[in-house]
């Protein structure tokens, strides 16, 4: 760790503690580099997530894409028509061609985060679609984000086979409690960006449980959710720990999908449930101190089950 730069760093934040309402103090913030160390491991999603966030936004401030989004008669060109608009209240004077390419640019893309969402609002997965799904993930179909193995119920009640839905257990993970029949059931998820035609076609559909889908949803980015946890629980073993918000977990997980075991360990989530521990284990799980891991190097692995009411 290179401490100097940590120290000099925290210098400067610990001074707008009192004053991070105030513009000025803001402004020096806002001149502040984050050093590596403060990062962590995972400053490439940290920054790549911060990257995909300010674009989401960026573009939200051009259009708001709601209207598009519920009513398809709208058309490619009307988008168009409201981002040339929009860029020409910031900048009035621009050259038609640059204005031209950079219109056309940003509603293509604009245009296909549209598409996507109405693709899968009306996407209908057929008992066939499931079955084939179902059968190309044997022999043993888990959930492709975190690797949770689906009960003989949820595929039972999945393949059409039978109308009782999966039971709750009785003890939960409390990183990720699986709280909700929900939670347990089997769901279809679209990996990649739906645009090119190949939308609901079998190799860009994957077997999801429904606690992973419901978080992806329609998040991409860490800082599409609060950056701050959810609350706090009194574990009966670690007492007062921090609960996490769900995406942070779920990018974590999906995104390295193997186990982090520092002696290295050949587990991923297509063989095993993927868990969330802490890096340091004196810290909170926060994007910077997720560790990912398989039952068998899970640190929390006798205290990580608990009763839900424990979380009401
Ligand atoms: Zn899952
Ligand atoms: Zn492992």
């Amino acid at each position: 760790m290179h401490a100097r730069d940590v120290v000099t760093f925290f210098g400067v934040v610990a001074t707008s503690g009192r004053l991070r309402w105030s513009d000025t103090e803001v402004q020096s913030l806002a001149r502040l580099r984050v050093p590596s160390d403060v990062l962590g491991p995972r400053a490439w999603l940290l920054q790549a997530d911060a990257t995909l966030a300010h674009a989401r936004w960026f573009l939200a401030s051009l259009v708001d894409t709601a209207p598009f989004e519920q009513d398809e008669t709208l058309r490619l060109p009307h988008l168009a028509a409201q981002v040339r608009d929009a860029i020409l209240e910031v900048d009035r004077h621009m050259p038609k061609d640059e204005l031209l390419e950079v219109v056309e640019a940003l509603s293509n893309i604009v245009w296909q985060e549209i598409e996507e969402r109405r693709i899968r609002r009306r996407a209908r997965m057929t008992q066939p679609t499931k079955d084939e799904l179902w059968f190309a993930s044997e022999p043993e179909p888990r959930c492709y984000l975190c690797g949770y193995k689906f009960t003989p119920a949820a595929r039972d009640y999945f393949l059409g086979r039978s109308r009782v839905l999966p039971t709750v257990s009785l003890l939960v993970d409390f990183t990720r409690p699986r709280l909700k029949v929900r939670h347990l059931q089997i769901e279809i998820d679209h990996v990649q960006p739906v645009v090119d035609g190949g939308s609901n076609e079998i190799a860009n559909l994957r077997l999801a449980c429904g606690l992973c889908n419901i978080i992806k949803s329609r998040f991409g980015s860490i800082y599409d959710t609060y950056s701050w946890p959810v609350r706090h629980l009194r574990h009966p073993d670690l007492g007062w720990v921090t609960i996490p918000q769900p995406l942070w977990l779920l990018r974590v997980l999906s995104l390295r999908a193997r186990c982090e075991y520092r002696d290295g360990c050949a587990a991923t989530v297509e063989t095993h449930e993927m868990f969330a521990a802490p890096w340091s284990v004196s810290g909170s799980l926060n994007p910077v101190n997720i560790k990912v891991c398989c039952s068998d190097h899970d640190p929390w692995a006798s205290k990580r089950l608990i009763r839900p009411s424990l979380l009401a």
